[in-house]
């Protein structure tokens, strides 16, 4: 590839992510094929995923743009679940077992030419959240997969390990998954709760976080019933144990803080809802917070106030 050539592609993902972060920032984390067909980038018109399954190329590029991994439903064990290595770099499997297949060749010309891609992540049947940039740095030929680097993706809403954790093999892994996890987690939580604050039903995307209930460094897995969405405030106020939420969904408020006299934002924002019933739920029961992570939580939230 001429220099030349490479500063077009460069150019057009740059673009691609450009476009990504524009749409996210106003809350959106689900895309279609259909929201992203037809892009005007760096002035040329490209298609952001493939068709099928696997690795993307547009026929005017030489190197993959993207790749894409299936939906699989809560419980099902997902195809990256597995991919972390020792040295907690994501393995992502080749199309087939031909390394000349065109696919594969075009994701080797991404690691060449050290071009980044989008990572597309199914949330639901037909809906994707993306991981970008995604920087290739391997092949490994003997076992068929191609060795990604996910540390570029920011994270603005990932919550480090709060409990005593061990360096090594299995932390590396832990840190790789959560980095992982944490934008498809962010994509099915929102979606649940229809974009809305589950305490005060706030629905602005950009201010709204995907909250665990059980934190991940204790075991909470990134499935929506170990999940909440809360505005940044809620967020941080549920995180603090300043407000609790009970296994019956009511929103109780510390008691000290619940006396304190301030302004309008603590007497609405907070206290107001002390004693009220989460305003939004997701609509499918398997969706709804599990009463059991809750109770669990809700006994720290007593034991802290
Ligand atoms: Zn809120």
């Amino acid at each position: 590839m001429t220099p030349e050539e490479r500063l077009r592609e460069l150019a057009i993902r740059h673009a691609a992510f450009a476009w990504l972060d524009a749409r996210r920032a106003t809350g959106q984390e689900i895309f279609t094929q259909d929201d992203t067909t037809g892009l005007s980038l760096a002035g040329e018109v490209h298609r952001l995923m493939p068709t099928q399954q696997g690795i993307w190329r547009p026929a005017s590029l030489r190197a993959a743009l993207s790749i894409r991994t299936a939906y699989r439903a809560e419980g099902v064990a997902r195809p990256y679940d597995d991919a972390v290595g020792e040295d907690g770099l994501l393995r992502y499997k080749m199309r087939g077992d031909d390394v000349g297949h065109h696919e594969n060749r075009a994701l080797l010309v991404a690691l060449q030419e050290r071009l980044p891609v989008i990572w597309w992540l199914g949330v639901a049947r037909g809906e994707y959240t993306p991981l970008y940039p995604i920087h290739l740095l391997g092949f490994e030929a003997d076992r068929q997969q191609f060795v990604l680097d996910i540390d570029a993706v920011p994270q603005p809403d990932l919550a480090w390990p709060s409990t005593e954790i061990g360096i090594g093999v299995a932390y590396r892994q832990q840190l790789t998954l959560a980095r992982l996890h944490q934008r498809p987690f962010r994509a099915a939580v929102l979606r649940a709760y229809r974009t809305s604050c589950a305490v005060c039903s706030f629905r602005h995307g950009e201010l709204l976080d995907a909250a665990h209930i059980q934190e991940d460094s204790r075991g909470g897995q990134p499935v929506v019933s170990n999940g909440l969405s809360l505005c940044k405030m809620h967020h941080a106020a549920y995180d603090r144990r300043i407000l609790g939420i009970t296994p019956d969904y009511e929103v109780r408020i510390n008691a000290e803080v619940l006396a304190e006299v301030d302004g309008p934002m603590l007497r609405h924002g907070i206290q107001e809802f002390h004693g009220r019933q989460l305003m939004v739920l997701p609509q499918r029961a398997t969706e709804k917070p599990d009463p059991a992570l809750l109770e669990e939580r809700y006994e720290e939230f007593l034991a802290a106030g």
